[in-house]
């Protein structure tokens, strides 16, 4: 490992940051990016840096100060906010106390914050202000856990790193932890890194250089020791698994896997409470899990206690047979077994343990939330696509340094039962996955057709909107790209746009496949995608009329039966919402084709809602009409319709669009935004409904469903 340290970027964040923060500060800042920027040192919030300075009180006096890393910021992105200043004088004299409870020590946090409305500084604090030095650093870096997680761990740190790293056995984070560190350093005052067993290592400096380049150098120790090493590296049983197989494994894998990981939410409506899966599909992962003695080295506790609130204590190893073809019944009978032995052997460790359960803290579900499967890779489970991208992101981490402990020729040694106990229920940690209310679908997942349309890219937004997870699909090209690009930002993680012709079976079928190689599988399917064709009977061509049938019809056929297939697999409910139009019930002259296609469509679905009840699968209609969309995104079937009707009505765009609204009985303009309300409505479930019609329409007598 080589420091990064830059002495221009440097300049630049003192340029940025120095007038309002000082020098020293913005220095902290860029070295704390520095560290935040390596996988390799910190994942995902991990890991926290402090300086020591001085801030001016109100009275205009000088008092000592400790910038300290506060949670909820990532050192990665972190800026001088996500640095408080806290009263470094009164958490120095903390150290007079004999004990002290997390919540008693957090109070004292926060009591101490100069700015009361700071975020908490990190429960790592009091380590910062009892360690002398200036500028302190901490990681969870790889090469030091590759060496402290062996069981003769102790002995490689000392043969690795010399004297000059102090080494502190293992001790819970928090209040002991910080006296602990505290009474090593000031008994080796010549120290200038402390190497914490099984969970990390602080450096440290006069300057934010110093204490930085510290840190890479004993990493860099840490990590030549272990490559000298690499004597026995895992081997692949047999031919190594093609990368393709795997994927294609995982994408049959996923919804069985999504299904079987639900738990009950004792709501009838929503019986559900899912999880959202990441595969992580890598070559490096393959070969680990298909490797020889793969399964005792990765059935091991994480590398540090940070992980565990993501990763839980032990992963589940699946070992499934591969028929090859839709076995989907022997499969999920063998899947279930073996997350009925996981989830009794959580239990089993609960039990155990119960006694150290801090009080107000509910036990988490006993399902797995990394699964190990020899031939496919890792699946990771959390409740929205950003948590378990984060523990994608570990477990790719966790099993890079078990292989390299094992190619050492090391034995892994991870924490003790009762320390991995007290660390996943932490109640620190626990506060830190936030208490947040849960959008109302945020864990589900929803495939929209036809989504770069203007009701579609509508429906898309309203989803995102309520927390759900979209693969937007519409034909590959432009449209799909932009609306694609439009939402990335805000959507993040939640979004999938994938390619997909609603008239091609193997495409509808590759759709469903990554939205399960995307989030695991798909709960609400809205068959949007639609084809419209102006002509009257007289002069209309079989060949329009075939395209219309084909899109309208044979891809909403294709869509339901894909869906069916997938919702039986999941074992999970699930619900369709088919775009209909008001044209079912109310047809237009010179719109044969549409509107015959849309309403054997339309009935289609009903017979959905009558096949796909007892699977707990709902499937309802909404007919909007005369959604114009707007000048960035018109609405395709108005672009094909509206020149015809205004012509024969004499009207240009803007008095079409006027015209349509006044013929309605609420003089209301329909837009995308409603029509994706009446979606998210039977999304979410309120009403125990299925094989209903909503009107979107304003108000249309000839038009009302009956
Ligand atoms: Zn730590």
């Amino acid at each position: 490992m080589e420091s990064r340290w830059c002495e221009s970027e440097a300049r630049a964040a003192v340029e940025r940051w120095g007038e309002r923060h000082g020098e020293e500060l913005a220095l902290r800042v860029y070295s704390s990016r520095l560290l935040g920027a390596d996988p390799a040192l910190v994942l995902h919030g991990g890991g926290n840096t402090s300086s020591k300075g001085t801030h001016q009180t109100v009275l205009g006096e000088k008092v000592p100060a400790l910038f300290v890393k506060a949670s909820g910021y990532d050192l990665a992105a972190i800026v001088p906010e996500g640095l408080p200043a806290t009263d470094l004088a009164w958490l120095r004299r903390l150290r007079a106390v004999e004990t002290l409870d997390d919540e008693a020590m957090v109070n004292e946090l926060r009591a101490a914050l100069f700015d009361a409305a700071a975020a908490t500084p990190s429960i790592e604090t009091l380590m910062h202000a009892w360690l002398p030095a200036r500028v302190v650093d901490h990681t969870h870096a790889d090469a030091i856990l590759a060496l402290s997680n062996r069981a003769d761990g102790e002995a490689c740190l000392r043969d690795a790193l010399g004297a000059d790293a102090i080494l502190l056995p293992y001790v819970k984070p928090g209040f002991d932890l910080a006296r602990a560190a505290a009474d090593a350093a000031e008994a080796n005052p010549g120290a200038t890194a402390m190497v914490l067993v099984q969970h990390g290592v602080f450096t440290w400096g006069e300057t934010a250089r110093e204490s930085y380049e510290r840190m890479i150098a004993v990493v860099d120790a840490a990590e030549r020791w272990t490559e000298r090493r690499q004597t026995r590296p895992l081997r692949v049983r047999g031919t190594p698994t093609e990368l393709a197989t795997a994927r294609a494994r995982a994408a049959r894998l996923a919804p069985l896997l999504r299904g079987a990981l639900a738990t009950a939410s004792g709501d009838p409506d929503r019986p559900w409470r899912r999880t959202i899966l990441r595969p992580l599909l890598e070559r490096e992962v393959l070969d680990f899990v298909d490797a020889e003695g793969a399964r005792p080295l990765a059935s091991t506790p994480p590398l540090t206690p940070d992980h565990l609130i993501r990763t839980k204590a032990l992963p589940l190893w699946l070992e499934l047979p591969d028929g090859g073809g839709r076995d989907d019944e022997a499969r999920r009978a063998r899947l279930r077994g073996a997350l009925a032995a996981y989830a009794r052997d959580y239990e089993a460790y609960l039990e155990r343990h119960r006694a150290l359960l801090p009080p107000g803290i509910r036990p988490a579900d006993p399902m797995p939330r990394i699964v190990l499967a020899p031939g496919i890779g890792a699946v990771c489970a959390g409740p929205d696509a950003k948590a378990a991208g984060v523990v994608r992101d570990i477990a790719r981490q966790t099993l890079a340094v078990k292989r390299r402990i094992a190619g050492a020729g090391g034995s892994y040694a991870g924490l003790s039962e009762r320390d991995l106990f007290e660390m996943e229920y932490y109640a620190l940690e626990q506060a830190k996955l936030g208490r947040a209310v849960r959008p109302r679908l945020g864990s589900e997942v929803a495939l929209v057709t036809g989504a770069a349309g203007a009701i579609g890219a509508g429906i898309v937004r309203g989803l995102l909107r309520e927390g759900c997870h979209v693969v937007a699909t519409d034909l590959p090209g432009a449209r799909l790209d932009a609306l694609a690009a439009e939402l990335a930002k805000d959507a993040g993680p939640r979004l999938a746009a994938v390619p997909l012709d609603v008239t091609d079976p193997d495409s509808v079928s590759a759709a469903f496949a990554e939205a399960a190689l995307a989030f695991g599988g798909v709960d609400l399917v809205v068959a949007n995608a639609g084809a419209a064709h102006v002509a009257p009977l007289a002069e209309l061509s079989l060949d329009a009329f075939r395209r219309l049938e084909q899109v309208n019809l044979e891809g909403t056929l294709l869509l339901l039966r894909e869906a069916a297939r997938h919702f039986a697999a999941q074992a999970t409910g699930g619900d369709v919402v088919l775009v209909s139009t008001k044209n079912v019930f109310a047809p237009g002259a010179g719109f044969g084709a549409y509107s015959a296609t849309k309403a054997a469509a339309h009935q289609l679905a009903r017979i959905a809602s009558l096949e796909l009840a007892p699977q707990d699968v709902r499937v309802n209609l909404v007919a909007p009409d005369a959604v114009f969309g707007d000048a960035l995104r018109p609405s395709g079937l108005w672009q094909e319709v509206g020149p015809a009707r205004m012509r024969a009505r004499g009207l240009d765009a803007a008095g079409l669009e006027a015209y349509y609204r006044d013929r309605n009985l609420l003089k209301a303009r329909i837009t995308p935004e409603h029509v994706a309300n009446a979606v998210v409505f039977f999304a979410t479930r309120q009403t125990p409904t299925t094989g209903a019609t909503l009107p979107v329409d304003g108000g249309l007598p000839d038009a009302t469903p009956r």
